[in-house]
């Protein structure tokens, strides 16, 4: 097995093309066509995780922070790391690969898995992506539709939510007049032909048109196909930036604030209180996600969790909402869980396996006396 099958894995999950468009998720060392041997995960790469991969025999790192995001101007091992880890990952041939902001934005991503940690049910987006979505029609004489239809299915159109193979039918004439040159599949060349046709409509990606209009040449018995592309406006219901979701009980401040700190194993982080009302609805968004403050408040949430949260930040909840910054780190670090999870799964019938590094990547200490 070679790594980039571990790279279309992910992606048909996390698809880079959610991803922000700032961010540099994929391939960042290495080769795809490297073998794989074992695999790697971390949320930061570090000299001492790569020393791990290197112990555990490992042909893939998967990490979520991206370790190339600012361009490099020079590779200097002796003063930089980000250098060293490349020449050390160079020197053993390990591959490194990022799933960031496309595994923060994707159901069962970050948020959620941050979300199921708290013990939230009836988990949904606290915000949906912009439309990154087109309308495809297409226009297919009868004896082909499913075919075409299902064509576009297994390459990831018409998914809506919770529900897959969604299109629309509506049943028309198909009018055309071949060349000379033409060699229509029904009907003659030189000749207006009539024929029954079904106009199918298809919601898809932007980011999959070229693979779904390619399945859709392949399935199709036309010389040229007719079909339409639309732009639209609609929020994209299938990705989405941090969760909301209900406690089983609802619970004072206090206790939800004890709640966060066993759930997370984390004994220190902060908060500002919110307007005493008892916790039900919670927003989190792993990593950081303070600029869905006001979202979660006007979804009424009545904590929010996330991290990196600035003192005026914190003061514009006061009141408000109960808000919590739990750490970057920490309220990142659960979906690790879920990728080996998907991972073990996908390699069950290899000898591959799927380890997470084994100590702490977080950059960030608090000074107890
Ligand atoms: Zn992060």
């Amino acid at each position: 097995m070679k790594c980039y099958e571990i790279f279309n894995f992910i992606e048909n999950w996390a698809p880079k093309g959610i991803a922000w468009e700032k961010d540099n998720v994929g391939l960042q060392v290495g080769s795809a066509e490297n073998v794989l041997t074992n695999i790697l995960l971390c949320l930061d790469l570090t000299e001492k995780v790569v020393e791990e991969a290197v112990k555990k025999r490992c042909s893939l790192i998967i990490s979520h922070h991206p370790l190339l995001f600012r361009p490099l101007k020079k590779i200097d091992t002796q003063i930089d790391k980000t250098s060293r880890i490349i020449a050390k990952l160079l020197h053993y041939k390990i591959t490194v690969y990022s799933a960031h902001t496309n595994l923060d934005f994707t159901k069962e991503g970050v948020s959620f898995k941050l979300a199921e940690k708290l013990k939230l049910k009836n988990l949904r987006f606290l915000h949906h992506l912009e439309s990154n979505q087109i309308k495809l029609s297409v226009f297919v004489p009868f004896s082909h539709i499913d075919t075409v239809a299902e064509a576009i299915h297994q390459a990831g159109g018409g998914i809506i939510g919770e529900y897959s193979h969604c299109s629309f039918r509506t049943i028309g004439t198909g009018t055309f007049k071949g060349s000379a040159k033409s060699n229509p599949a029904l009907g003659n060349k030189m000749n207006l032909e009539y024929t029954d046709e079904i106009k199918l409509e298809v919601l898809i990606n932007s980011f999959d048109s070229s693979k779904i209009i390619s399945a859709v040449l392949n399935a199709h018995p036309y010389e040229e196909v007719a079909y339409d592309l639309y732009p639209l406006s609609n929020k994209n219901v299938n990705y989405g930036i941090g969760v909301i979701g209900q406690l089983e009980n609802s619970m004072s401040e206090k206790e939800f604030l004890n709640h966060v700190s066993k759930s997370l194993k984390n004994k220190n982080f902060r908060y500002t209180a919110g307007n005493k009302r008892r916790i039900s609805s919670v927003a989190v968004c792993g990593g950081s996600g303070s600029d869905l403050l006001e979202t979660a408040a006007s979804k009424k949430a009545d904590a929010f969790i996330t991290a990196d949260i600035k003192y005026h930040t914190f003061d514009e909840a006061l009141d408000k909402i109960l808000l919590i910054d739990a750490g970057h780190y920490e309220t990142e670090i659960f979906s690790l869980d879920e990728v080996q999870k998907r991972l073990k799964k996908f390699l069950v019938n290899s000898n591959n396996k799927v380890y997470k590094y084994t100590g702490s990547t977080n950059p960030v200490n608090f000074f107890n006396i």
